[in-house]
């Protein structure tokens, strides 16, 4: 459902659109032309009457842009319905749910909006003196046309606050689990505790309820409780909790009261050591995904690296609106690095670029964040701190630098020096636009002569 293809989309609003008289799309594309600046203005006035709707759209330059980029919205949606350029339709409506999903508009507001838009185009129609049958065609064909619209925006929203919700949770997992390799060895040691118990109670002659189950066992109990939480949606789980399960209340419940042959004795106990390898088994395969989410971290800094970069911008937008804190975003790119790479070849570049690293993370506090972007270029997100006492920050960070001497291969050493762009989060519940603006003081930190910093 929601992976339909560009091209599946178009040929679903190809379809609609042929529902209706070209000529009656003609003279709706003429109306919307000349009301688009009412129905802006209309959907901007409710929607900012309500409480929920307000706090995504009372930022001033989204209140600047999102007149003008509405009207875009509502002239394209009936232009291009005459046209048969249908594709850039499409991906309007796609960005437009991402954009959605990013911010954390609800999809339930969208369709407010949505309602606010009909309900006034109802009434712009009453006065303008077409017939009932052309009326009540117009009505539809706007309706349709909406919700089609709303339809894409919806599944593209769906998709992305999925893709986010993911990254959220392995972020989740990434932090929390910080000793990763330490759990798994536990863990296989308990289940290898539960199996040499089970192993020694059966020798005994013990009752089938006497028997230790694995759900009660200490490994049972971690991971009822916490791993099949931590791993959730993975197949592995349901197939451990399966197993589990098989061997609780099927196979252990075989074994004692009556007496029965050697033979089939040797089977049980063939079964009984299958599930539990099975369990073994696919443990491993968890505990290997979660060394991939050591991918979040890059593999040569050991700082974060980009993948997590949206869902802590996310994060601390949302902190700061609700908490009213500011904070700030550093773009860092070493000065004629390049150079280092041709003097001195790549793996002093590399003993660099982890010194640089080091250096950032032990000038952080505990709140701050560093990523490395890719390249020589980090990128620090700093909590609690207002755009100026960043700027602070950044110099401080920037003179470190400076004085610092660089270890190299061979004894050797070289000194280096850092451009930085800042910029303070001023409220935009887009984190993108934050990005940007430290990316564009970085450029003029660059160009107006390098190892300094700049402010958006
Ligand atoms: P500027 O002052 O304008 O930033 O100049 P620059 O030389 O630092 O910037 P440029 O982007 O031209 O060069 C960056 C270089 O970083 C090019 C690339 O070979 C090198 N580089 C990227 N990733 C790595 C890495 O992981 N290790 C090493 N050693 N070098 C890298
Ligand atoms: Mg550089
Ligand atoms: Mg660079």
């Amino acid at each position: 459902m929601l992976s339909l293809s560009i091209d599946q989309q178009v040929q679903q609003w190809r379809l609609l659109l042929a529902q209706f008289p070209a000529s009656l799309a003609v003279r709706l594309q003429e109306l919307i032309e000349r009301h688009q600046a009412e129905l802006a203005g209309y959907f901007y006035e409710r929607m900012l009457a309500d409480e929920a709707a307000s706090q995504f759209l009372s930022h001033d330059e989204v209140k600047l842009r999102l007149d003008s980029a509405l009207q875009r919205w509502l002239r394209m949606l009936f232009s291009a319905s005459l046209t048969n350029d249908l594709q850039p339709l499409v991906g309007l409506q796609k960005q437009v749910g991402e954009i959605h999903a990013r911010i954390g508009v609800p999809v339930h507001l969208v369709l407010q909006g949505a309602g606010c838009l009909k309900r006034r185009f109802y009434a712009l129609l009453e006065d303008e003196g077409w017939s009932d049958a052309d009326r009540l065609l117009a009505q539809r064909m706007f309706v349709e046309l909406i919700d089609h619209a709303m339809e894409i925006i919806s599944r593209a929203y769906a998709s992305s606050h999925d893709r986010n919700a993911r990254n959220e949770e392995a972020y989740r997992l990434f932090s929390v689990a910080q000793n990763v390799g330490a759990e798994k060895e536990r863990q296989r040691a308990a289940l290898l505790d539960w199996e040499n118990q089970l192993m020694f109670d059966l020798a005994m002659g013990l009752e089938s309820q006497q028997l230790p189950r694995l759900g009660a066992s200490e490994f049972g109990l971690w991971f009822r409780h916490k791993g099949s939480y931590a791993f959730q949606g993975t197949t592995e789980v349901n197939q451990i909790l399966e197993s589990m399960e098989r061997i609780d209340n099927v196979l252990l419940p075989m074994f004692g009261g009556r007496e029965v042959d050697a033979e089939t004795r040797m089977q049980r106990l063939r079964d009984l050591r299958e599930q539990a390898k099975s369990v073994v088994f696919h443990l491993d395969t968890l505990f290997e995904q979660v060394n991939e989410l050591e991918s979040g971290r890059d593999v040569l800094t050991r700082m974060l690296n980009r993948k997590f970069l949206p869902v802590v911008m996310a994060k601390e937008v949302a902190y700061s609106r609700k908490s009213g804190r500011p904070f700030a975003v550093l773009a860092i790119d070493i000065d004629h690095f390049k150079m280092i790479n041709d003097t001195h070849g790549h793996e002093a570049g590399d003993l660099v670029l982890q010194q640089v690293a080091l250096l950032l993370s032990n000038h952080s506090r505990g709140g701050d964040y560093v990523f490395r972007l890719g390249g020589e270029e980090f990128l620090m997100l700093l909590v609690d701190i207002s755009a100026s006492g960043a700027v602070g920050v950044a110099d401080k960070l920037r003179r470190q630098v400076e004085k610092e001497v660089f270890r190299l291969p061979r004894e050797q050493s070289l000194q280096l020096t850092i451009s930085v762009g800042v910029a303070g989060h001023d409220g935009h519940p887009d984190y993108q636009n934050l990005l940007r603006a430290a990316d564009e003081a970085l450029y003029r930190a660059k160009h107006g002569g390098r190892n300094r910093v700049e402010l958006a």
